[in-house]
C-alpha cells in the first residue's frame, strides 16, 4: 500500500472545505475571549468534547452555534490564514473555498465584514504558502430561495472575486431544483456551479439526475450514489464532471466512507477527487483523508496519483496552471521511484 509520507507531500487541491468547518477548538476559545461570547465551553478539551455527532443533523446542530466566535473581518480572515497553514503542510497547492453568507448575515454580521476577511487570506495566499485560493460562496439550502437571492445580490459588488456558486446543508425535503432561478443567475452571469448531494438521501439518484440535467452543474460535491444509475455514470464520464468526496466526513455523517462507491467510480475513469470538507469538526485535514480511503480500500500508489490529478483536472483554474500543476505531480512521482 501506498505510504503515509507519500500521500502527505504529494502535490493536490482541495476542492471541497467549508471555511466555516476548519474552526479548531484553540481558535474558537481565542476569539471568543476576544468577542466576548459565550460558548458554554472555557477549556479546549471542553470544546473537543462538545464536536460530537452521529448524522447530519447533529453536526449541523454543533456547527452553526460555533459560528457566534466570528464577528470581524480580522477573524474571518484568521480562520482562513489557520486553514490555508495546514493546508499546506497538507502539499495542497491550489484550493477552491466554500463560505455561507447566511450563516453570518442571519447572526448580524455584515456581509463585507465577512467577505473582506476571506479576501484578504486568498489575496496572501500564494505569497504565504505557496497556494493559490479561490472561494465559491454558498447558499443553505434549508433557507428560502429568497434569501439565496437576496445574498447573491449583497454579493455583486464582490462578482469578480468569487469563482462559483454551491449549495449545501441539509438536504432533506430542499431539492436542488428549489434553487433553480438563482443557480440560472448565476449561471448566465458566468460563475461556475456546484451543489452538494448528500450521500444516501431520501431521493439522491432524483438529486443527482436533477442537479446535471436541470441544474447543469460543472461539479458535484460527495455525489458517490451516482454508482446506483449507469446512464448518470455515462453522462458525467463524457462530460468530465468531476466529483468532490470526503471519505472521514462521511463516516460521521453515515455508517460508511463510502469507499467502495469511490473506487468503483474511479476505476470506471469518473473524475473522483478526495477532500476534508469540515477538517476541525473531523479531525482530518486532506492527506489524512486520502490515506484513510486507500488503507481502506488497499489503493495503489496508480489509484492515489490519479486522484491528486483528478483534482486540478476538475479546478476551475487556467489551462496553463493546470499543466504546471499536473507536471509538478509527474516530477514528484518521479522523485519517488
Ligand atoms: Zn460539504
Amino acid at each position: 500500500m501506498v505510504s503515509r509520507e507519500f500521500i502527505q507531500g504529494l502535490p493536490k487541491a482541495e476542492l471541497h472545505l467549508h471555511l466555516e468547518g476548519t474552526l479548531e477548538p484553540d481558535l474558537k476559545l481565542e476569539l471568543a475571549q476576544k468577542n466576548n461570547v459565550d460558548i458554554g465551553q472555557s477549556t479546549i478539551e471542553e470544546v473537543k468534547a462538545s464536536y460530537q455527532f452521529n448524522d447530519l443533523s447533529s453536526f449541523l446542530a454543533v456547527y452553526y452555534p460555533a459560528m457566534n466566535v466570528l464577528q470581524d473581518s480580522e477573524d474571518f480572515y484568521k480562520l482562513a490564514m489557520a486553514y490555508l497553514a495546514k493546508a499546506k503542510e497538507n502539499s495542497v497547492r491550489h484550493v477552491e473555498m466554500f463560505f455561507d453568507p447566511q450563516a453570518h448575515t442571519s447572526r448580524g454580521v455584515d456581509f463585507a465584514e465577512m467577505f473582506n476577511g476571506y479576501y484578504r487570506a486568498v489575496t496572501e495566499s500564494e505569497e504565504r504558502f505557496g497556494i493559490s485560493s479561490q472561494l465559491i460562496m454558498c447558499f443553505l439550502r434549508d433557507m428560502s430561495e429568497e434569501s439565496a437571492l437576496e445574498h447573491y445580490e449583497m454579493a455583486r459588488p464582490f462578482f469578480d472575486k468569487i469563482v462559483g456558486i454551491g449549495l449545501d446543508s441539509d438536504e432533506r425535503d430542499n431539492p436542488p431544483t428549489k434553487f433553480q432561478k438563482v443557480f440560472e443567475m448565476a449561471k448566465k452571469d458566468g460563475f461556475k456551479l456546484t451543489m452538494h448531494c448528500d450521500i444516501d438521501q431520501k431521493d439522491s439518484i432524483k438529486h443527482i439526475h436533477d442537479v446535471l440535467h436541470v441544474i447543469g452543474v460543472d461539479r458535484i460535491d460527495h455525489g458517490t450514489n451516482i454508482v446506483e444509475d449507469q446512464s448518470l455514470v455515462e453522462y458525467v464520464k463524457e462530460k468530465g464532471i468531476g466529483f468532490t468526496c470526503c471519505p472521514v466526513s462521511n463516516s460521521f455523517v453515515t455508517d460508511d466512507m463510502k469507499g467502495k462507491e469511490m473506487k468503483e467510480l474511479l476505476d470506471q475513469g469518473v473524475k473522483i477527487t478526495v477532500n476534508s470538507d469540515d477538517p476541525a469538526y473531523f479531525q482530518s485535514y486532506i492527506a489524512n483523508d486520502y490515506y484513510e480511503l486507500a488503507k481502506k480500500m488497499d489503493l495503489s500508489q496508480e489509484d492515489i496519483v490519479k486522484i491528486a490529478k483528478n483534482s486540478f483536472e476538475i479546478s476551475w483554474i487556467s489551462e496553463e496552471k493546470r499543466a504546471a500543476y499536473l507536471a509538478e505531480i509527474d516530477a514528484y512521482v518521479e522523485a519517488h521511484k
